[in-house]
């Protein structure tokens, strides 16, 4: 894993980030019959440097264009050719079990029409694809144990048509997601205030149990009742990638910030296709933004520069933030799957329902049991918990490998959740564990 966060490469995130914004404007609508500027050139060029990034030639990987005609619809004025452009790099042991990171790759003016005037994107997100490019160069040469896509998209200014393509492709053609680590405006921590701070700060927002589409209103009211909000899947895999970025804090010189939100209020992003197709999924995103360097025409107003400019990128900022990214999705993709079938006892640790009652079950108590035996990785698993009110897991407890335990703990003191570990001691994102009890 050092090895391989070594080879993140500001300079190479510099060339890529100058590069695409030398397109002149990435509008999805913009023009597609040239090498140099509009989308197209855009496109092609992203996929000729994935290409040229998988060295190994070997069928495992695989480089492609995700392309469809998208019609007419809000945002797009007239049908397009959409294209997102992505590399596979398959698992050797669970290929089906699959982690994608994104970044769209198409730019806005302020006019969200406008595909005709420059709009550099260097920071939103030129940044964002250029995380998800060195990854792709730095895991293509390896094998991860699960399969790894590495996703440039189009269309996410108009409301991330090719993400919505994307994770439906994925789904139909059998993949189980185990999570979507979305990179959109990771170009800089220079944003005042706090800048030392800033710079060594990615925020990671993950929606919970009940956005955008959970359940059914019984199961919300279910999850309501047990205070379990903020244990949605996506805020366990933000927890997972905090807690990476934790334990390589020496590699990695970065603090993940956990927000229990979907997006910024009012903002959307690619992470919600996924998320609204029942898949986890976070977004990364700079610690401030500028709202000046975002969605503008670039001109010069006062003493102030407007505009998402190439002079307003820290690559070593971004830098950072691929080292997050790669750290985190690379321990997943080679950690067990998340346990499943986990179900709690609703007799253990309850007031009696009879004189029959048996006392030991009229304790501060949990029981717990889960499916083994299913996940080759899988060598033994843990409980973690926390205080109701803390945002990361502060306990662990190994509970073996039989499928069941019981813990004095108390469910109404702690959130708590299990999470499956490997010989090698790498950990899946935890799996909530709660009361099954419906209202
Ligand atoms: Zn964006």
């Amino acid at each position: 894993m050092r090895e391989m966060l070594k080879e993140v490469n500001p300079d190479r995130i510099r060339k890529t980030v100058s590069t695409l914004v030398g397109f002149g404007t990435r509008h999805t609508l913009s023009q597609q019959n040239s090498s140099t500027r509009g989308i197209g050139a855009a496109r092609d060029w992203i996929y000729d440097e994935m290409l040229k990034s998988d060295l190994t030639r070997n069928d495992r990987n695989r480089v492609y264009l995700d392309s469809y005609i998208q019609d007419q619809a809000p945002g797009i004025l007239f049908p397009v050719n959409l294209t997102n452009v992505v590399g596979m790099v398959r698992g050797t042991e669970d290929p089906k079990r699959v982690y994608v990171v994104t970044a769209h790759y198409d730019s806005r003016a302020l006019d969200p029409d406008d595909h005709a005037s420059d709009a550099p994107g260097a920071d939103d997100n030129a940044s964002g694809v250029a995380v998800v490019m060195e990854m792709f160069r730095i895991c293509a040469k390896r094998q991860p144990r699960a399969t790894m896509i590495f996703a440039a998209t189009a269309g996410e200014e108009q409301g991330s048509y090719g993400a919505t393509h994307l994770a439906s492709s994925l789904t139909e053609a059998g993949y189980n997601i185990g999570g979507n680590w979305n990179n959109d405006i990771v170009g800089t921590g220079k944003n005042a205030p706090y800048e030392v701070i800033n710079g060594h700060t990615i925020r990671v927002f993950g929606a919970s149990i009940f956005y955008p589409n959970s359940s059914t209103a019984a199961e919300e009211t279910s999850v309501a009742a047990q205070g379990g909000w903020n244990d949605s899947p996506s805020q366990n895999l933000g927890r997972f990638i905090a807690e990476v970025a934790t334990g390589a804090w020496n590699e990695l010189n970065m603090q993940v910030a956990l927000i229990y939100r979907p997006d910024r209020i009012g903002r959307g992003g690619d992470h919600e296709s996924f998320l609204a197709q029942g898949w986890p999924a976070i977004r990364f995103t700079e610690s401030v933004e500028d709202f000046a360097h975002q969605h503008q025409d670039p001109r010069i107003e006062g003493n102030k520069t407007i505009g998402d400019l190439l002079e307003f990128v820290d690559y070593d900022y971004t830098a950072r933030v691929a080292r997050v990214n790669l750290a985190s999705m690379w321990a997943a993709a080679n950690a067990p799957a998340l346990p499943k079938e986990v179900k709690v006892s609703e007799n253990v640790g309850q007031l009696a329902t009879s004189r029959n009652t048996p006392l030991e079950d009229m304790q501060n108590e949990i029981q717990l049991t889960w499916m083994v035996g299913k996940d080759a990785l899988a060598d033994h698993y843990e409980i973690v918990y926390r205080p109701s009110g803390e945002l990361q897991w502060s306990h662990s407890v190994v509970v073996g490998n039989a499928g069941s335990t019981r813990l004095q703990l108390s469910k109404d003191n702690f959130q708590i959740g299990l999470r499956a570990v490997g010989a090698d001691g790498l950990k899946s994102p935890a799996v909530n564990v709660l009361p099954p009890f419906i209202i």
